[in-house]
C-alpha cells in the first residue's frame, strides 16, 4: 500500500525537497494534503503535479483564489485555509506521515496535532520543538507517535545511535553529542566587520540553500543553539553532554561518542534531500536523488571551537535551556522578531542577539507543560521584542 503523505510548508525550501523525493517515487507515496503560506501560485503548481486531495493557504481569500483555479483546471483538491484546517490535514485518518516544514512558531499548533493523532512525524521545524519541548516529547509517548528528526544533524544523530533509544543515553553508553555546525557565512569575520553585514550576505549560505529566517539563524549561531535545544529534548540529553563543533565542510552531519572511546558519524553531501528521504522510507532505503560524496574531491574535514563572544546567541540559547520552563519559547520568539527586523532593515546584524538577550534579561519564566502557557508567552515575548525594538533600535 502507498504511504499517503501530508506535508505542511509545502512551498519552502525543505517543502521543495520533499516534493522532489516525493516525486521520485510514485509506486511508494501518495499527496494527501499540501499547506503553504502566502505562496498560492507555487501551490497551484503543485496541485497540478500531485494532485492532493486538499491543499492549506493561511489567508481565506488565498483559499478562494486557489479554489476557483482548481475548479477551472478540473482539479478535484479542496482548498482551505487557517490553523483548524492545517490540524486537519495533519491528524486525517488517512495520513501515514506528516512532514513538519513550516518555518517557526507558527508550525507549533499543526505539528502537536499530527502528534496527538499519533502520526509517522518528519520533524524539520525545530522551533516546534525548542518552543513546547517537554510537553512535545510526552505527547509523542502518549499518543504513540513516531518522532524521525529531518534537521540535518539530528538526523545524523538518529542514525549513529541504536534504534529504539527512548531511555537517554546512559543506558546506550553514550558519551557526548558531537553537534557539527558550519560556522555559517560569517565565520571568519571580526566583530567590527559583523556590525555592517546585510541581510542579503546572511542568506548566501557557503554550504546550504534555505529559506531566509534559517539562513540568518545560520549566520548566528542561533540556528546551532537552536539546534542544541533540539538535540536536548530529542535525544534526552542535557546541554553538557551536547558538544558544539565547527566543521565548515558541512560533511559530517553530526556525531555520537561513546565510553568505550568509539566515536560514530554520518557523512554526506550537504543535500537536505538525504535526511528527508531518510524520513520518508524509515527504516528502509530509498534513492533522494543525491550524489554519492566523493571524500577524494573533499580531501581534508576541519574542526574548531565554536566562537561564542562573537556569536553570543549560542550561549543565549544554552543559558534558555538550563533555565527550563518557557525560557526557550521566550528565546525562540525574541529571535523571530528580532530577525524579521533585520531582514526588514529595521536591526542591525549585532542587534539579533542583543535584543534576545535583553527580552531573556527580562525573566518571569514559567513551566511549559500546557499549549496555551506556551502560546500566551510566545505572544508576550513577540510583544515585549517589539517594544523594546522600538525603544533602543530605532
Ligand atoms: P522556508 O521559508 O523556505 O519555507 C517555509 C514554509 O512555511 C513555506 O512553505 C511557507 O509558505 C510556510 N509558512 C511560513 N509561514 C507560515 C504561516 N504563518 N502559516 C503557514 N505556513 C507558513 O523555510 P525552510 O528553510 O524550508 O525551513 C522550514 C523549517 O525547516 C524551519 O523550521 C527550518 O528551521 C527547518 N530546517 C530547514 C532546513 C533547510 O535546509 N532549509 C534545514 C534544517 C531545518
Ligand atoms: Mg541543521
Amino acid at each position: 500500500m502507498k504511504q499517503q503523505i501530508t506535508v505542511l510548508g509545502a512551498t519552502g525550501s525543505i517543502g521543495s525537497s520533499t516534493m522532489d523525493v516525493i516525486a521520485r517515487h510514485p509506486d511508494r507515496y501518495e499527496v494527501f494534503a499540501l499547506s503553504a503560506g502566502s505562496r498560492r501560485d507555487a501551490l497551484l503548481a503543485l496541485c497540478r503535479q500531485f494532485t492532493p486531495r486538499v491543499a492549506v493557504l493561511a489567508r481565506e481569500e488565498d483559499a478562494a483564489w486557489l479554489s476557483e483555479r482548481l475548479r477551472e483546471e478540473g482539479l478535484d483538491t479542496e482548498a482551505r485555509s487557517g490553523v483548524e484546517a492545517l490540524c486537519d490535514i495533519a491528524r486525517a485518518p488517512e495520513v501515514d506521515a506528516v512532514m513538519a516544514a513550516i518555518v517557526g512558531a507558527a508550525g507549533l499548533v499543526p505539528t502537536l496535532a499530527a502528534v496527538r493523532a499519533g502520526k509517522r512525524i518528519l520533524l524539520a521545524n525545530k522551533e516546534a520543538l525548542v518552543m513546547s519541548g517537554a510537553l512535545f516529547m510526552a505527547e509523542v509517548r502518549r499518543y504513540g507517535a513516531t518522532l524521525l528528526p529531518i534537521d540535518s544533524e539530528h538526523n545524523a544523530i538518529y542514525q549513529c545511535l541504536p534504534a529504539h533509544h527512548r531511555e537517554g543515553l546512559a543506558p546506550l553508553g553514550v558519551r557526548q553529542l558531537l553537534l557539527t555546525a558550519s560556522g555559517g557565512p560569517f565565520r571568519g569575520l571580526v566583530r567590527e566587520d559583523l556590525a555592517q553585514v546585510t541581510p542579503e550576505q546572511a542568506c548566501a549560505h557557503p554550504n546550504w540553500s534555505m529559506g531566509r529566517k534559517i539562513s540568518v539563524d545560520s549566520a548566528t549561531l542561533m540556528n546551532k543553539g537552536l539546534e542544541l535545544i533540539e538535540a536536548c529534548w530529542l535525544f534526552n540529553a542535557s546541554v553538557d553532554q551536547v558538544q558544539v563543533v565547527v566543521h565548515p565542510q558541512s560533511v559530517i552531519h553530526s556525531m555520537v561518542a561513546y565510553t568505550d572511546g568509539s566515536v560514530l558519524a554520518q557523512l554526506g553531501n550537504p543535500d537536505m534531500r538525504t535526511p528527508i528521504a531518510y524520513g520518508l522510507a524509515w527504516p528502509e532505503r530509498v534513492d533522494a536523488g543525491v550524489g554519492p560524496l566523493d571524500l577524494f574531491e573533499i580531501g581534508r574535514l576541519d574542526f574548531e571551537r565554536p566562537d561564542t563572544e562573537r556569536f553570543p546567541c549560542l550561549a543565549l540559547a544554552a543559558s534558555a535551556m538550563r533555565e527550563g520552563g518557557t525560557a526557550p519559547a521566550v528565546l525562540n520568539a525574541a529571535n523571530e522578531v528580532a530577525v524579521d527586523a533585520f531582514l526588514n532593515g529595521r536591526l542591525s546584524f549585532l542587534g539579533i542577539s542583543d535584543l534576545v538577550a535583553r527580552v531573556l534579561a527580562t525573566g518571569g519564566f514559567q513551566p511549559a507543560d500546557a499549549l496555551d502557557v506556551i502560546v500566551e508567552e510566545d505572544r508576550r515575548a513577540r510583544a515585549l521584542a517589539e517594544t523594546l525594538l522600538q525603544q533602543h533600535y530605532s
